[in-house]
């Protein structure tokens, strides 16, 4: 059989582009795990926040918007976002640093100044004496991630496409303008290579003799506590510290915390270190009201930038029918369902879809050339 696309990579870059691809081409996903999302997909702190990224990335944020609250038919049966809200601090001296948050604000995306009084009663571990200024976007949501990925592979599937796990791509070349894929056991044709190997992705493209694109993955810790008696974490927001970059999300009736660290780490089944959650749990004893008792979880990931932190989506300009669908950086979750259109539309020579061009973004934009 030759596929017209063979994906590699079952995280949500790889499944939502596949998605999209297999409505009108045949379709190979290829996954070097047991898994789907076992990577980066798996370790996200599931946020929609569509003022979050670069001035593009806010832009795709809000471009997928409509997909995750109208999917098409038979894709779930559960919403994928629900309510949220973030609430960001400063503390003293810092206020200044909260302009820019503001500075985002939109008529349907607002963000608001917030008495620090209120700042405190809606979110009782704050320290009062730690918080100087405090600002409120409502529109922030959790994504309902697992949900997500695995509608995208059902969906998949049902257009055809066949997915297979546990076979990490080994080798690929061209042989008269067809790509042969070689995994451990099993070689593949296609006409089309899509690389959504997330942080190995420069070096999916060097098998494929593509020059690297500079992607760098960086790490970033997160721990699961339980949250203080009086938290009610249904109806908490998601609270950024500025000062410090951290930040404290309910999660499953408990609270996730992470540093908000990212630090350059190879590709790998990245682990916390050790050090980075000692002083993680020494931060939320000093700048909150939220006693340790013992960290349930802790766990890492990695988010993976090239020098702009925007997406990298686009043939590449040197290596004939490979596609670059990488670089989703901290936004990947959120910006998965419009680049995995826009992705379609670049494999099948469209224009880029309509919503697309009225922002006014370009396949230049996304290509791989202005990494040059
Ligand atoms: C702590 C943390 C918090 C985050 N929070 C958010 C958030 O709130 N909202 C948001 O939108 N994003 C968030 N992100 C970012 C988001 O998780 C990523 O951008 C996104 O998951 C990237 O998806 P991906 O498919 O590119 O990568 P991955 O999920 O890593 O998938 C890549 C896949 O490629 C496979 N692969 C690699 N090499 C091969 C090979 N040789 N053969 C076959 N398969 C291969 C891997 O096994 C992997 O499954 C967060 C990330 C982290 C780490």
């Amino acid at each position: 059989m030759i596929y017209d696309f063979i994906v590699i990579g079952a995280g949500m870059a790889g499944a939502s582009a596949a998605f999209e691809l297999a409505k009108d081409g045949n379709v190979l996903v290829i996954e070097a795990e047991s898994q789907p999302g076992y990577h980066s997909t798996g370790r996200s702190a599931a946020l929609f926040t569509r003022n979050y990224g670069t001035e593009l990335v806010r832009n795709i944020n809000a471009l997928s918007e409509h997909f995750f609250r109208s999917p098409p038919e038979d894709f779930t049966d559960i919403p994928l976002l629900s309510p949220r809200g973030a609430l960001t601090i400063s503390g003293p001296g810092e206020e200044a640093k909260l302009d820019a948050v503001l500075d985002l604000s939109t008529n349907q995306n607002p963000i608001i100044e917030m008495a620090v009084e209120d700042a405190i009663s809606m979110v009782p571990f704050l320290r009062p004496d730690r918080v100087s200024r405090a600002i409120y976007e409502v529109g922030v949501t959790d994504i309902q991630v697992a949900a997500l990925l695995q509608s995208y592979l059902k969906g998949t599937k049902k257009r055809g496409a066949d997915i297979v796990t546990n076979e990490p791509v080994s080798a690929l070349s061209q042989v008269d303008g067809m790509w042969i894929v070689n995994t451990r056991k099993n070689t593949y044709q296609a006409k089309t290579i899509i690389n959504a190997a997330g942080a190995w992705a420069d070096e999916i493209g060097a098998l494929a003799g593509a020059t690297r694109i500079g992607l760098v993955a960086k790490r970033r810790t997160a721990i699961i506590i339980d949250a203080p008696s009086d938290c009610d974490t249904d109806s908490l927001p998601c609270v950024d510290f500025v000062s410090s970059e951290a930040y404290i999300k309910p999660e499953a009736g408990k609270l996730m915390v992470s540093p908000g660290d990212a630090t350059p780490t190879p590709p790998q089944d990245v682990q916390p270190d050790e050090m980075d959650v000692a002083v993680l749990a020494d931060w939320i004893e000093r700048e909150t009201r939220i006693p340790i008792r013992r960290i349930s979880h802790s766990w890492a990931g990695l988010r993976s930038f090239v020098s702009d932190e925007n997406p990298v989506v686009g043939y590449d300009p040197v290596v004939p029918n490979f596609v670059w669908h990488v670089g989703q950086g901290g936004f990947g979750i959120m910006m998965a369902p419009a680049l995995a259109r826009a992705i379609a539309a670049i494999c099948f020579e469209r224009q880029l879809p309509a919503d697309f061009v009225a922002s006014g973004i370009v396949a230049a934009d996304l290509g791989v050339s202005r990494l040059n």
